[in-house]
């Protein structure tokens, strides 16, 4: 009999402690395997961590523990599924970021191999079958029974399913002339781009790639702008890598939104790619997965969760576009892949890049003080122009149209002039639907999400109230719920909106949308895109989805509609997010060999993300915003961790949430700022009631052992759901 520690799928702080199960049955079991058990009289999945044979009977065993020891009903896997690298990493990451251990091995394996219940129903291995022949002698056979057989003999294997002569073919088999075997399908189709040459690198490039070369630092922040060539120094130091024999992760923040990385990887080291992201099936991830895990893949580029993939010997870990923020998981374990990235890259004695034009402020900060080593590309490659931007003052009635409310004359005027000429035009605003909220002109009543509480958006496609949060729709109403009056009104306006208001103003032009209503259709992103860029539409309307690495050479003006909405988001954070999306839009327009302009409608004219960017000036925005931190004690100057109390009585939470404080307070002293109670934005999920304290602080250590007080005090009240997020983004 053996005794088994195992960790229990449920992702909660009372129960991040291994449980101990015996198991009596004759099936292999060891540490990292999965097992099927019973826990509160549920069937769940546990994960082992530990075990020992033992001659003790139960009874024993539960007399010295003092506990009732339950019994493993199944043992699910047949080998482990974490080597001791990625195991060693996620206890890191459960140390660094105070999570679960089991939420980070959930966030570490694809949903067929992940330690929970429902990866029992999730794909398995695929096979293709196969027919090769092992004897060529054709003695006794009908003619065509010897024309199946040279034909199959003539090549190594023939797919089963591609031949049609089936009778044939079975008689082939029973007379021991050809056999039937299985080949491991890949179930993602890799798309087949040619070789191509590399261009020789330009003497910026080349110098980075020596001061790269000739460093012995960790932690690489390429800063260039845009069109600088990046990728292909990312390229050309892979290729290094590979030749050493270590292997490559690159990382990009939205794979169907950067198809061009992707293209770019696998036109260099074909047949060498995997690519792991959120958008592939589960069989999809299994396959690539398990390539991954087999050593048949040295180069591994996907999203965030890609940081955990099961790589060996890596040399190198890219994060493009280091800044955008879904490189930060927003659920728990609330991990962020740059210091993953760092935590792995040590273990393997690999090097780190990050890439950006506009770094993140920490990264940035940290080249500053020479934490990261600092590369710079200053020069486009085709020494393009940044585009001319005017920003138009929105609160100036000089500037509006009669005839819209959304299109100043510039900008109106400009579109025309685009059209004109036969070029296109981006429109951008940060908000889908069609208007942002919808009220009771009579009692003023707000239509709400019943679970989050934040106002529904109204879009007009299929007539239905969204909340932008969670998954809620319903029809739109025809009368206020509180006064049943049937004057309902709609506020603001989105992208669904300006789409209306293009096809009223411009008739003529052709229009694609791109929002992430559109996107829900997993195909749509890229197809959209693609439609976009061959000309068979003028203006794509969209939200920052469209503002991301694209390259569409005939844009040239992109008109951002309202380039406040960013701002007034409750984050210490708005003014770099605002910067970042407005640079990045402006970067759109105007490539290749054609100039662009950029418009940016703004009520805040004078706001210095909004000028800064307008001017592309990062290193004017980073010393004006890093001023601002400081002022404010917000990161880079400080670090930030949030705890949240979740509960079904609004007091209980009230009232546990201040004791909290109480000792937060106590124990950080002069070390820390604490801030709270708070009601976070989303104020109520899952039917529970939610409140929010943030804490400041610099000393990282002695906020992590006073975290891990506030959890242990905690994880064993079943009145409340506790959780921490180390680097909260939306304070
Ligand atoms: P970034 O990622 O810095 O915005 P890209 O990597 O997209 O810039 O490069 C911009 C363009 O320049 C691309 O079309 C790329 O193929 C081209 N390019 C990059 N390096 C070179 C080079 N050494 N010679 C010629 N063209 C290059
Ligand atoms: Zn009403
Ligand atoms: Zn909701």
């Amino acid at each position: 009999m053996k005794l088994v520690q195992v960790l229990i799928e449920y992702a909660n702080y009372s129960l991040d402690r291994p449980f101990s199960y015996i198991y009596k049955g004759s099936k292999k079991i060891d540490v990292g395997f999965r097992v099927l058990l019973s826990f509160n009289n549920r069937e769940l999945v546990g994960y082992v961590v530990a075990l020992e044979d033992t001659d003790k009977s139960l009874e024993e065993i539960e007399a010295e523990t003092g506990f009732k020891i339950g019994e493993i009903i199944d043992v699910i896997d047949e080998s482990p599924l974490l080597s001791e690298d990625l195991l060693s990493l996620a206890d890191e990451v459960a140390d660094y970021y105070i999570a679960p251990k089991i939420s980070v091995l959930q966030c570490m394996l694809p949903p067929s191999l992940s330690p929970r219940k429902s990866s029992l129903k999730a794909p398995k291995i695929a096979y293709d079958l196969y027919v090769r022949s092992i004897d060529e002698s054709e003695h006794g056979l009908t003619d065509k029974q010897i024309e199946l057989l040279r034909l199959i003999s003539s090549v190594d294997q023939v797919l089963k399913r591609e031949i049609k002569q089936v009778s044939v073919l079975d008689k082939l088999i029973e007379r021991g002339k050809v056999e039937v075997f299985k080949v491991e399908k890949r179930r993602l189709a890799i798309p087949n781009y040619e070789y191509k040459e590399p261009p020789a690198l330009t003497d910026e490039q080349k110098a980075v790639v020596n001061q790269f070369n000739n460093s012995n630092d960790r932690v690489y922040l390429l800063e260039g702008v845009t069109g600088s060539g990046k990728t292909e120094v990312y390229l050309s130091l892979s290729e290094q890598v590979l030749k050493e024999g270590k292997s490559v992760l690159m990382l990009v923040p939205e794979i169907s939104l950067t198809p061009m990385m992707m293209e770019y990887f696998i036109r260099r080291f074909k047949g060498n790619v995997a690519i792991l992201h959120s958008e592939l099936t589960p069989g999809e991830k299994y396959d690539e997965y398990r390539k991954i895990a087999k050593g048949d893949c040295k180069v591994v580029i996907g999203a965030r969760s890609a940081i955990f993939a099961p790589l060996d010997n890596i040399g190198l870990i890219i994060l493009d576009e280091e800044h955008v923020e879904s490189y930060k998981q927003d659920t728990v374990p609330f991990y962020h892949a740059r210091e993953v990235a760092i935590m792995r890259a040590k273990k393997h004695n690999a090097k780190v890049i990050l890439g950006s034009a506009t770094p993140s402020l920490e990264s940035r900060a940290r080249a500053q003080k020479n934490v990261y080593h600092l590369l710079l590309l200053n020069k486009r490659i085709n020494k393009q122009e940044l585009p001319e931007t005017t920003i138009i003052n929105l609160s100036d009635y000089r500037n509006i149209d009669r005839d819209s409310y959304i299109f100043s004359k510039q900008l109106r005027e400009a579109t025309e002039n685009v059209l004109a000429r036969g070029e296109q035009a981006i429109l951008l605003i940060n908000r889908r639907g069609f208007s942002t909220s919808v009220s009771c002109r009579k009692c003023g009543h707000i239509f709400k999400c019943p679970t989050c509480d934040i106002p529904l958006t109204y879009h007009k496609t299929d007539n239905m109230l969204k909340c932008h949060h969670c998954d809620y729709v319903c029809t739109m109403p025809e009368e206020c719920p509180e006064c049943f009056s049937k004057y309902i009104m709609k506020t603001g306006f989105g992208t669904e909106r300006i789409e209306e208001e293009v096809n009223r103003l411009f008739p003529e032009a052709r229009t694609l949308r791109l929002d992430s209503d559109s996107a829900k259709i997993r195909a749509k992103i890229p197809s959209i895109i693609e439609a976009f860029r061959q000309k068979k539409a003028d203006i794509l309307i969209g939200t920052q989805m469209i503002a991301k690495g694209h390259d569409f050479p005939d844009v040239t003006l992109v008109g951002i509609v309202l380039a406040d909405i960013g701002l007034s988001m409750p984050s210490y954070r708005s003014n770099e997010r605002a910067f970042q999306l407005i640079t990045q839009a402006v970067g759109r327009s105007g490539r290749k060999d054609k100039k662009g302009i950029a418009i940016i409608q703004t009520y805040n004219p004078t706001n210095y993300a909004i000028t800064m960017a307008a001017r592309q000036n990062y290193e004017l925005f980073y010393q004006k915003e890093m001023n601002y931190r400081r002022m404010q004690s917000y990161p880079p100057y400080t670090y930030l961790a949030s705890i949240t109390l979740a509960g079904k009585r609004e007091d209980n939470v009230i009232f546990g949430m201040t004791n909290i404080i109480d000792i937060l307070n106590k124990e950080f002293g002069d070390n820390g700022q604490i801030l709270g109670p708070t009601v976070p934005y989303i104020p109520y999920e899952k039917d529970n009631y939610l409140r929010t304290a943030l804490v400041k602080f610099k000393d990282y250590k002695l906020a992590k052992e006073i975290l891990k007080k506030i959890v242990s005090l905690y994880s064993g009240k079943s009145q409340f759901h506790l959780t921490i997020n180390i680097d909260p983004y939306n304070f």
